[in-house]
């Protein structure tokens, strides 16, 4: 395996920090050209982003590469030590666990806060949204008429007794949305909602939302819960199977309230000790550009952050929809609350 590597490269690069005297401070750590950034996206056209980013800059991204929850706990073990400049992850569930842990610190930047709607990113400036996705509905177009689907109420009604896929309770994205109804709704409400789901689920969870979408195309159920990058994948990807799934199992964009789907991002941060901040932030300011968003929509599927970003295609197709302004910041304080709730239904 090659998890030993990125380990010596972190001790070597803490070691050359720790030489050139206090971290974060100095010049001359800054001018080293480097950003080291723990992320837990790995992508393709990530990499594409970081190459334009140095080719822009001269700043050579170093890159750290793990789940959000391993790359949390490497932070933490790495203390005021640790070399990490910029995390970056999805969801803003995960991102709060990062700044719960006091492990990211705030920036104030003109740039990002002009670049990024309000309700996409830390009110502190501890963490910014890059894209977006919405977490909605997949339906077998055979089965249901959109009208049944346009609510996130009728997710859980009785008219989809056993017709409901849907992944564990475990996943980020389940926390944040029931967060978001939590937030909206409050708990009692929130957990009614919650307990229809787990009535109207055609098997215990299993697999991620692809697998939703792709059972709801073989008929084990007629609606799913799907993050919507996944789908727009589905339709526009390289398997024929999984594209003719998509001739018959449609997206439906559910509203909360009247005031549109529940969205969520994908975004980063300044970590708490970075030693090179400078180029930290310099990092995410290009991750909030207009090119970078661009890029991240055309190659992940995920929607531009900003207003002023027009999706392109394939994304395009998929991104007339009106999008919930809950700020995203109340999602992750809501999460405990949220499993607690959802494993006392049963959704497992
Ligand atoms: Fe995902």
């Amino acid at each position: 395996m090659t998890h030993r590597l990125p380990v010596f490269a972190a001790i070597a690069a803490a070691l050359v920090l720790s030489a050139c005297g206090q971290s974060g401070d100095t010049n001359a750590a800054e001018e080293g050209g480097v950003v080291n950034l723990y992320t837990a996206r790995h992508y393709d056209s990530d990499l594409m982003l970081y190459e334009r980013f140095t080719e822009q800059t001269g700043i050579r991204v170093n890159r750290i590469e793990g789940n959000a929850d391993q790359l949390l706990a490497r932070m933490q073990a790495e203390g005021d030590a640790s070399p990490a400049d910029v995390f970056v992850t999805a969801d803003a569930g995960a991102l709060w666990r990062v700044q719960n842990a006091g492990l990211l610190q705030p920036v104030q930047s003109e740039t990002l806060n002009a670049a990024i709607p309000a309700n996409l990113r830390d009110p502190e400036g501890r963490w910014f949204g890059f894209s977006r996705r919405a977490r909605i509905v997949a339906y077998d177009q055979a089965r249901v008429q959109p009208a049944e689907i346009d609510t996130y109420e009728e997710i859980a009604s009785p008219r989809f007794r056993g017709q409901l896929c849907v992944r564990s309770a475990d996943s980020v994205y389940n926390l944040s949305l029931v967060g978001a109804l939590i937030e909206a709704w409050g708990p009692d409400r929130a957990r009614q909602w919650v307990e229809g789901v787990v009535a109207n689920m055609a098997r215990p969870p299993e697999g991620g939302d692809r697998d939703q979408i792709r059972a709801v195309g073989a008929g084990v159920c007629q609606i799913a819960l799907t993050n919507s990058y996944y789908y727009i994948r589905l339709a526009s990807g390289d398997d024929a199977a999984d594209r003719e799934i998509t001739t018959r199992v449609k997206l439906a964009f559910p509203s909360l309230d009247g005031q549109g789907a529940h969205v969520n991002i994908s975004g980063g941060g300044v970590a708490a000790n970075a030693p090179n901040r400078a180029n930290a932030i310099r990092l995410l300011e290009y991750l909030a550009s207009a090119e970078a968003q661009t890029l991240v929509s055309q190659h992940n599927n995920e929607y531009p952050a900003s207003p002023n970003v027009p999706a392109p295609a394939p994304v395009d197709a998929y991104a007339d929809f009106q999008a919930h302004p809950m700020p995203v910041s109340a999602y992750g304080p809501r999460q405990a609350e949220a499993l607690a709730m959802m494993s006392a239904a049963g959704w497992r």
